[in-house]
């Protein structure tokens, strides 16, 4: 079966991905996204007359943008300006203290010796050496490769790597694991919230996460025009081989015919034949019949106990007060464990939440004389189909969280007038099958990373990509997956077509 024309539903990352690389490779790309911009969780929110970046707001691992564009022809660099930021996150505690996360690791080791001790600082070097071996063994193996099971991925790594990989106690949580590394509960604290940047709890996520630090260390880029230029950037490079955008097109079902995929129905009645589909959409609404019956076991769900986390945000004007805010501000209380009792255990936001703000004019404006544009977000259990998320639960966290910036120091309201705030139950509606979950299934446990899907599903002409499938979640593993999928629906009849060339370079030969 030839697979001329692709129907990619949704414009999340990981669709205008796969969106791109199909359309470069000669066929015919239908977008179809139920919102009215392309992103997805890459999403600006309008407070006054101010636009603010109201989900992710920088983008690490370059490369995969830049692999992507130059697969497609163009240069990133060129299509859209980035900047890299020198400070990585400012961060602060109720119990007093303060301390900065720099782009370079010898001046935050130098801070980190004043704040907590030189075997801290110590140690924090050689989490950057080691998670910088774990990235390394994983990148081609893992993280840009189809999804691989224990023993495949034992193999791509090779036998004496994988001894390399078991030094690194990838079998320890990273909670337990940071332990080994840092002694101050609050250098803990800051490492092991990397978690979090993938729904999950530090005290659960296999050691091997902290390969995100050193994703961070290899540069944090912020964009001018935010992180929805990103997509608009991702949507032309797609327009410029062809592909075709409908916004407010919402996919009813997903048709199958003769046990293979044939099209979708649209919201309108509308019918839309297709060789393949690729679903960008939450996983968990195709077995859970949100896209019609024929589909249902093409792919698994994520149960409600997996969901990783939600998120409770504020996007506001405003002026704060007590101490000059850097662009990325975290906001720390003292019982870190407890906070993923309350989240995972209990299923609500901790009494005291650590408080994440992106002071989003501070890197272009310096320190802003006025009100300043911010995102403020607490994480949240991903409840937000079975809880209502009532004005007076708002009114709650709101207290919360201001009391935490408040025992940090910072003066800072978010009852400002302007104020658009999301709860999981928003989130749950806008991104369906999610329950509000911003990341998919937590990566739980040693085996958790390989129990996400991959491209293919069990339904012939059937693909999903995004943050919910292999590798995972952030803008930029999502973007991995939509190639990933693109590479699937290529593969598929790749015999009988000539593939301009390959999307990854193969995984290098082990030693
Ligand atoms: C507040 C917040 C902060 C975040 N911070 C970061 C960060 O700092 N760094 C980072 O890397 N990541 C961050 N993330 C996570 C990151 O944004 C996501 O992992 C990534 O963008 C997900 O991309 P995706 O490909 O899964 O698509 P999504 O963004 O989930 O988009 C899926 C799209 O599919 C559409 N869709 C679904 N069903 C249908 C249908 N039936 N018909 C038509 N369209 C449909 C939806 O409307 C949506 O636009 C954050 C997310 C949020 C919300």
């Amino acid at each position: 079966m030839s697979q001329d024309r692709v129907i990619v539903i949704g414009a999340g990352a990981g669709g205008l991905a796969a969106a791109a690389e199909l359309a470069a490779a000669g066929r015919e790309v239908i977008v179809l996204e139920s919102a009215a911009t392309v992103g997805g969780k890459m999403h600006q929110v309008r407070s006054g007359e101010h636009w603010i970046d109201a989900g992710p707001t920088v983008f690490t691992m370059r490369w995969v943008f830049e692999e992507l564009f130059e697969n497609c022809g163009e240069q990133f660099a060129s299509r859209l300006p980035f900047h890299p930021i020198t400070t990585l996150a400012r961060h602060w505690w109720t119990t007093g203290g303060s301390l900065d996360l720099h782009a370079d690791p010898q001046v935050t080791a130098a801070d980190i010796a004043a704040f907590s001790g030189s075997a801290d600082a110590e140690g924090y070097l050689r989490l950057c050496r080691d998670s910088g071996k774990v990235f390394d063994l994983l990148k081609n193996t893992f993280m840009a490769a189809p999804r691989p099971n224990p023993l495949s991925l034992a193999a791509r790594i090779g036998l004496r790597k994988l001894t390399e990989l078991r030094r690194l106690r990838p079998h320890q949580s990273l909670w337990d694991a940071l332990g080994d590394y840092v002694l101050d509960p609050r250098m803990r604290q800051l490492f092991g919230r990397y978690a979090t940047y993938i729904g999950s709890s530090p005290l659960e996520t296999p050691a091997t996460l902290m390969l995100i630090t050193h994703a961070e260390q290899q540069g944090v880029w912020v964009l001018p025009g935010g992180m929805t230029s990103l997509a608009r950037a991702m949507q032309h490079l797609s327009e410029s081989h062809g592909a075709v955008f409908r916004l407010n097109t919402t996919v009813a079902e997903i048709n199958a015919d003769g046990g293979r995929v044939s099209g979708v129905t649209l919201q309108s009645g509308e019918q839309l034949k297709a060789d393949a589909v690729v679903f960008n959409g939450d996983r968990s609404a195709l077995a859970t019949g949100q896209l019609g019956l024929e589909v249902t076991n093409a792919s698994t769900a994520t149960t409600n106990t997996q969901r990783g986390l939600s998120a409770v945000t504020w996007c506001l004007r405003a002026d704060s007060a007590g101490f000059p805010l850097s662009y990325h501000n975290v906001f720390f209380d003292q019982n870190y464990p407890q906070e993923f009792t309350s989240l995972f255990n209990e299923q609500r936001v901790p009494e005291r939440p650590t408080v994440y703000v992106c002071a989003q004019d501070r890197l272009m404006l310096g320190q802003p004389e006025g009100p300043e544009r911010l995102l403020v977000l607490v994480n949240a259990p991903a409840n937000g189909d079975v809880v209502d998320w009532t004005l007076e639960d708002m009114a709650q966290v709101t207290a919360q969280a201001e009391a935490v910036l408040a025992d940090c120091g910072l003066k800072l309201s978010l009852n400002s007038a302007t104020r658009r705030t999301a709860n999981p139950a928003d989130f749950a509606h806008r991104f369906p099958g999610s329950g509000g979950s911003l990341y998919g299934q937590a990566t739980h446990g040693l085996l958790s990373s390989f129990a996400r899907p991959g491209a293919k599903t069990r339904l012939p002409g059937l693909y999903l990509a995004g943050g919910t499938v292999h590798p995972g979640p952030g803008v930029p593993m999502a973007t991995l997956s939509g190639r990933l999928a693109a590479q699937a629906v290529l593969a598929e009849n790749a015999e009988s077509r000539s593939i301009k060339r390959p999307l990854f370079q193969p995984a290098p030969k082990s030693s």
